[in-house]
């Protein structure tokens, strides 16, 4: 490893954070994390187990009733001075989500941007929290309505976005007053670290917020979800382990929140503006290296520019450099482990199987880490295994279309429901496409929506809920509505 690489690691807390301090865990077991462009270990991080976890808990539960009381000025200058430590520390954050995760260092800096915008804007959010006070329309009584913080919250992160997907929760509960517990994905628990040394740095108060990075998920979440004293549950990750949490969380009725996973389809009508599109498709596919939940997974092309558009989109493509992350120039890093790879090679498989050409790609790259090269596949029907699974990696399959109805028939026919992206020059179409499409998010002209402003989130088994924009504090708020008699 170079200099650079070695401080950044050196420097990152390796331990839990629990009750604002640093803690070797109570069966002192520590797990490996790996760089996934090289396959080779970068260092160990303390493995919690449930002892930790309730630890953590008992923390959180101490400290909630004085941190709902905590001045919400003080709360937002709390995650202000956070988002500013962040940035501060931008070069060398993101060159540690690069080692631990593999996308690109340019990638990684604007990941911290954008994790640092979560709490910038939460920080604003957290003294504009109004209630409300009213005539009951009998005039016999008053209405006061107040908003509380829900309580204790289990926060679960994903690997994709190791920075962000945490600050999208810690952002709101913390503008919110309510503790919470931080559970990172095992591949990436360093970003977390990072993040809970900043947020000390930055002030949060002893107990406000625990990190908890292990190999036990379930031995570490579902005591916490079924105990009793966590009020809430948020979760990004997989439909299938959003379903399980869901399921834990309602033996106690819990608050839950759920980004989960996507399946987009990408409509380009023959009157889009073509090289918009292709941009935009890129944007869409290729941001992160395909593995994020947004990733365009399905490209509806209608007859008229399908071919013209497959070409220049391999064009795109195929200049695209492969590579470890940290090295100048290169554009697309690693996916995350061999399991994610040999999952993207089958999807690939299945197509050709089924009829569909190879534009460019189509493989593994070389290298000791699980690098793919960058693939269109012209020519998919819609019957092929991946356009009802999420790829997650970065393969871009092209689906001719002849109609706007066809088209929004197949780009509507998955469980899935996060977002989708529509080019046409149309407004009409524009607008009638955006109401039919059963999505959260709908990217018009434009091919990525993430923006901690606006609310981001999806329907069907994409999730519950939202995170961002003037609604993402809700998900961590209460409604207490007291009602007062005797008033003349
Ligand atoms: P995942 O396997 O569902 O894991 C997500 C988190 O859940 C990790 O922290 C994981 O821990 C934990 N987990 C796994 N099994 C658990 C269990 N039984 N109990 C409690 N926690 C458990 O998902 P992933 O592979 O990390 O992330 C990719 C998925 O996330 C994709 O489906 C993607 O679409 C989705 N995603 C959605 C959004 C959104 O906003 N909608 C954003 C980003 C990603 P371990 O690491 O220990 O397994």
């Amino acid at each position: 490893m170079a200099g650079h690489e070695e401080r950044v690691i050196t420097e990152v807390a390796k331990q839990l954070f629990i009750g604002g301090e640093w803690r070797d865990p109570a069966l002192g077991a520590t797990f490996k994390v790996e760089d996934p462009s090289t396959g080779s270990v970068l260092c160990e991080v303390a493995d919690a187990g449930t002892d930790d976890a309730f630890a953590a808990l008992d923390a959180a539960v101490r400290v909630q009733p004085t941190w709902a009381k905590h001045p919400p000025r003080e709360r937002g200058e709390i995650l202000r001075r956070a988002y500013e430590l962040l940035m501060q520390r931008q070069e060398d954050l993101a060159l540690l989500m690069t080692l631990e995760m593999g996308k690109p260092v340019p990638e990684a800096k604007g990941e911290i941007a954008y994790a640092a915008d979560f709490l910038r804007w939460f920080s604003e959010e957290a003294v504009r929290i109004e209630g409300g006070f009213s005539t009951a329309p009998n005039g016999q009584a008053r209405f006061l309505i107040m908003r509380q913080p829900v309580g204790p919250s289990m926060l679960v992160t994903p690997w994709n976005f190791p920075m962000a997907m945490g600050t999208r929760k810690i952002g709101p509960a913390i503008a919110a007053g309510c503790t919470a517990i931080l559970k990172p994905a095992q591949q990436t628990p360093l970003s977390a670290l990072a993040l809970a040394q900043i947020l000390r740095e930055a002030g949060l108060p002893e107990g406000v917020l625990s990190v908890l990075p292990t190999t036990d998920a379930g031995g570490v979440t579902e005591p916490l979800l079924r105990d009793g004293r966590i009020r809430k549950m948020s979760f990004t990750g997989s439909t299938g382990v959003g379903r399980k949490l869901l399921e834990q969380s309602s033996e106690q009725v819990l608050r839950t929140s759920l980004e989960l996973g996507g399946n987009a389809p990408f409509l380009v009508f023959d009157d889009a503006d073509l090289d918009a599109a292709v941009e935009g498709a890129m944007q869409a596919k290729m941001r992160n290296i395909g593995e994020a939940c947004t990733a365009a997974n399905r490209i509806y092309a209608q007859s008229g520019i399908a071919a013209e558009f497959s070409r220049r989109l391999s064009e795109r493509m195929g200049q695209l450099r492969v590579g470890r992350g940290t090295e100048e120039g290169v554009q697309v890093g690693p996916l995350i482990d061999a399991k994610a790879r040999e999952k993207v090679q089958h999807l690939v498989d299945d197509a050709v199987d089924r009829g569909a050409r190879v534009m460019v790609g189509g493989g593994p790259d070389e290298g000791a880490g699980y690098f793919y090269r960058p693939t269109v596949l012209s020519d998919v029907p819609q019957e092929a295994e991946l356009s009802d699974t999420e790829i997650f990696g970065p393969v871009a399959p092209v689906i001719t279309f002849e109609t706007e109805d066809e088209a929004l028939a197949d780009a509507n026919d998955t469980e899935y429901g996060l977002v989708s992206y529509v080019y046409t020059s149309d407004l009409n179409r524009a607008l009638r496409v955006s109401e039919r499409l059963e999505t959260g998010m709908v990217g018009l002209n434009q091919g990525i929506v993430s923006n901690p402003a606006a609310p981001f989130g999806g329907v069907k088994h994409s999730g519950l809920g939202r995170e961002g924009g003037r609604v993402g504090i809700e998900e961590f708020l209460e409604t207490k509505y007291i009602g007062i008699g005797g008033v003349d």
